[in-house]
């Protein structure tokens, strides 16, 4: 994923639109046209306005309606990325994130 995508994203909740913010977790400079981008291969993006957030996976922003989030294969998988960074994702996300937290937050 390309930072400069963060200009043009909005939250997709239907009610919300707010712009988001993101917190990169990992990522590596590619060379494009003797320019040097950075592409964000995990991180974080964060909604100010709704307190939901989207995990950046494998390069990927994985920006999906709730009820595709929250069962399944899409939810394993997103379940595991907050596994695999819970050290630097904010408690409140990890505890109180919508449309879900880390289960397992209580034992913090
Ligand atoms: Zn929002």
């Amino acid at each position: 994923m390309k930072i400069w995508l963060m200009d043009i994203l909005a939250c997709p909740d239907p009610d919300c639109r707010s712009s988001l913010q993101l917190e990169i977790f990992k990522s590596h400079t590619d060379e494009v046209e003797g320019e040097q981008q950075e592409e964000i291969d995990e991180g974080l993006i964060t909604c100010p306005k709704c307190g939901r957030w989207y995990p950046v996976i494998d390069g990927i922003a994985c920006m999906l309606p709730d009820n595709l989030r929250v069962e399944g294969k899409q939810h394993d998988e997103e379940a595991r990325f907050l596994e695999r960074w819970k050290s630097r994702i904010p408690k409140e996300i990890l505890t109180d994130g919508k449309p879900f937290g880390l289960v397992e937050a209580s034992t913090m």
